[in-house]
């Protein structure tokens, strides 16, 4: 007999009843799949079978764990519902497999040693949220652990964060140093104790403890005023460095202007909007519009910062959040507390709502130690709430938003890291140092890839020292020598100089970029099968040694093809034009619409004339003006056409401001625009010309901006589902997958898939894994494993 249960939430539970004398002893093999390995699953069995007093063991393989049980049928049976329902927390069931064995008389049940590979005992969790049962633990007077900010148990606290090494086990973390106290050990020791392994138990006696101090260390107030003084101060509109799980963020009160623009000038930060911590869901809900599948997501014990769409005003009685925080956003970038000190800073909720950015200068890393702290952030913050539980791995907080219900990740680190994604097919144990801007790498083997924390953009020292070190960490960790090092195509990328200097007699592939965000998202999606990919981002070098970003590929068995593309355009002086659109708009102008040159477009007011008149002779000549297919920079082009933005602070800006303007359209007023598709005889071209016309005869018509802004976005989803539609026409498949950084755009993922359905294709936009550059390395792993098989089949042959 064997049962199978492919969806765990499913409540209809088939059980085995075939058996009619319920008081005869039973054996069952259970088989359980997911990510129930290092969640306190093991002992969670342990105390369930224990007291139903049934025999057998359970132990960890390699796909998850199985659980032997034998005793009178009916417990055995109420068991595997208990499983179901009951897991820990922690754990994600994916698959339960149940099949009836013969008895072995077995009458205690064990906890067996996992006998095989160190991938295996590798497995370490993700930071995990202060769970509900610990908060009313710490928020009761009578407890011992009373306004503990280090509370943690089985199924919450800091996991990935404090690895030293593996097995994940107390002497390997950052909490070796502190040794339990008797009445701590009896609960680590007692199987029965809901802190039986809880790694970093702690309590105040023994643990962990808080301090507040200025930036020459200097101790600020006793350990118990601590909260309360840091509360005060951030009320005061101070700015404080905050140790938190993956690093120190920096807070102040975001209902506070001049806090909030005094971190702005402290950090340079011009523009990009800072994420904020509500005390509770109420106060989210106060300030922004929450669906059921964003609060559930908000609340989850991942805690991902999400981003939700406003109120123009507060409900109840909040205060406005400052302008500062996120000026002329729509959108919010909203966390939830998930450390045991967030909960204890909000407790009286004053202030309710905080800033929480990145403890960083520019693009480095995240400061993690307080020494570090002290030195880079002296400038920035006030004081420093820190504390002396070592953070071993930086982890940023990880950033996303719901769309139908799902999940969609544009950053994944905190509350995700180290999970692996599973994959279909086995891989040889490869490295893939991702891409060169939002970086995270991969290490893969077997079936399970383990993408990196957030490293971030290796353009600076710092970042590749981080990247480094993570990438010796993790292959040390999981016991991998890779045989394969996947990079990028790009020679010259400072992650492409690192994967040459890992060679030591490693197979290297350089991986085309966009090829890799397509079988990406294929993986990330456990797809199989043939499919083509509207891969839209910013840059990336392609196989023609042209930059490519707008990007029609159809994979197929015989490989990745490029089938269409954005018609190349001028991008003069490279860098300097990603920084200022209005020089991508003048170029694109000049190459396509020169008419325009004469029309009365506002366009010309903003312009520099020395400016427009170096662009257009830098597009006649080609001097210092390499050509793009690049998607990002037509929207570039765009946003400055319309005055949205002519130079940008961050990366992606322009863009993420076209789609805000875009949310305002209505596309039944709006003039239609269109985009060509030609062909030559490399494929496709979709040439923005008509387009770009169109927009500035909209303007000079006096058109809502709105209105063109979103009208450009449907212009664009139609030819892009048209050209998929001819190419399906012309055999390719019908699957397309959306994906590069362009997708983090969700009215272009929404029309874009409307399209396509529309021709009778199937839209796939992947969620947990980012479609931007941080999602590359999946990709870079898969194409790269693909290579090499195919290079030793044909050695083989020959
Ligand atoms: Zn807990
Ligand atoms: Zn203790
Ligand atoms: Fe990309």
């Amino acid at each position: 007999m064997v049962l199978k249960h492919n969806e765990v939430t499913d409540h209809t539970v088939s059980r085995p009843v075939t058996h009619e004398l319920s008081t005869d002893n039973i054996r069952f093999r259970i088989d359980v799949s997911g990510v129930v390995q290092g969640v306190g699953f093991r002992p969670f069995m342990f105390r369930v079978v224990n007291n139903l007093g049934l025999g057998g063991f359970v132990r960890n393989t390699t796909g998850g764990v199985v659980i032997e049980v034998e005793g009178a049928k009916s417990i055995v049976l109420g068991l595997i519902d208990t499983l179901r329902h009951e897991a820990p927390p922690l754990a994600q069931i994916k698959e339960i497999c149940i099949s009836e064995i013969p008895l072995q008389n077995e009458l205690v049940f064990q906890i067996k040693k996992s006998s095989d590979s160190k991938e295996e005992s590798a497995l370490v969790s993700p930071d995990a949220a202060t769970c509900d049962t610990c908060l009313s633990e710490m928020r009761n007077p009578e407890d011992q652990r009373y306004h503990y900010p280090f509370i943690n148990c089985t199924n919450c606290g800091p996991r990935f964060t404090i690895v030293e090494g593996v097995p994940y086990d107390r002497k390997l973390t950052t909490m070796k140093g502190f040794h339990l106290c008797l009445s701590c050990k009896r609960e680590y020791e007692d199987p029965f104790d809901r802190r039986f392994h809880a790694e970093p138990n702690a309590c105040p006696s023994c643990g962990p403890q808080i301090m507040l101090i200025d930036s020459s260390g200097r101790n600020l107030c006793a350990p118990e005023h601590v909260v309360k003084e840091c509360r005060v101060r951030l009320c005061q509109g101070q700015i404080v460095a905050i140790k938190g799980l993956g690093g120190f963020h920096l807070a102040c009160d975001a209902t506070n202007e001049k806090a909030v623009v005094a971190l702005r000038n402290r950090k340079n930060r011009i523009h990009k909007p800072f994420a904020v911590m509500c005390a509770d869901l109420q106060t989210a809900t106060a300030y922004c519009e929450i669906s059921d599948a964003e609060a559930n997501e908000l609340d989850s014990n991942r805690r991902p910062i999400l981003l939700l769409p406003r109120r123009s005003m507060p409900i109840g009685k909040e205060k406005p959040i400052a302008k500062a925080v996120a000026p002329g956003c729509l959108d919010l970038g909203v966390m939830l507390p998930y450390t045991p000190l967030h909960h204890l800073l909000f407790e009286r909720r004053n202030p309710a709502c905080l800033v929480m950015t990145s403890g960083n200068i520019c693009s480095e890393p995240i400061v993690a130690e307080n020494h570090e702290a002290m030195t880079k952030l002296k400038g920035i913050a006030d004081v420093f709430l820190v504390h002396d539980r070592p953070i071993r791995n930086r982890c940023d907080d990880s950033v996303g938003f719901v769309s139908c219900n799902q999940l969609v990740l544009t950053r994944r680190s905190r509350g995700f890291t180290p999970l692996p994604v599973e994959l279909r097919h086995p891989v040889r144990p490869t490295l893939a140092v991702g891409a060169q801007m939002n970086n995270t790498f991969v290490v893969a083997m077997g079936k399970r890839a383990f993408f990196s924390q957030h490293i971030g953009d290796t353009d600076d020292l710092e970042t590749m020292v981080f990247l480094r070190e993570s990438i010796d960490r993790m292959l040390s960790w999981l016991g991998i020598n890779p045989e394969i090092v996947a990079h990028d195509l790009h020679p010259n990328l400072l992650t492409t100089r690192l994967a040459l200097g890992m060679a030591d007699g490693r197979k290297l592939v350089p991986v085309q970029h966009h090829e890799a965000h397509l079988t990406s998202a294929m993986a990330a999606t456990n797809f199989e099968g043939e499919a083509q990919g509207l891969v839209l981002d910013g840059t990336g070098l392609g196989t023609d040694g042209t930059i490519w970003g707008g990007e029609l590929l159809v994979q197929t068995q015989s490989g990745c093809q490029r089938a269409g593309h954005l018609r190349a355009m001028p991008l003069p002086g490279g860098d300097i034009a990603v920084q200022r659109p209005i020089r991508t708009a003048i170029a694109f102008l000049h190459a396509s619409v020169p008419e325009a040159a004469d029309l009365p477009i506002d366009l010309w007011q903003r312009a520099d004339p020395y400016e427009v008149k170096t662009v257009r002779q830098m597009v006649d000549t080609g001097v210092n003006t390499p050509l793009t297919s690049s998607a990002g920079r037509l929207f570039d082009a765009v946003a400055s056409l319309l005055a949205v933005r002519d130079e940008v602070t961050y990366e992606g800006q322009a863009a993420i401001e076209l789609e805000q303007l875009a949310r305002g359209g209505n596309l039944s007023h709006a003039l239609e625009l269109y985009l060509n598709i030609d062909e030559d005889n490399q494929g496709l071209i979709i040439d923005p010309s008509p387009l770009l016309k169109g927009l500035v005869q909209g303007i000079l018509e006096g058109e809502s901006r709105s209105n063109l802004a979103l009208a450009f976005h449907a212009a664009l989803a139609r030819v892009l589902a048209k050209s998929c539609a001819y190419l399906r026409n012309n055999g390719a498949p019908q699957t397309v997958f959306l994906c590069g950084g362009v997708y983090q755009n969700r009215i272009l993922s929404r029309l874009t898939s409307e399209e396509l359905r529309l021709q009778g294709l199937l839209p796939i936009l992947p969620g947990i894994i980012p479609v931007n550059d941080a999602g590359l390395a999946l990709g870079q792993t898969m194409v790269a494993n693909t290579a090499t098989q195919t290079h030793l089949a044909t050695g083989n042959e020959g």
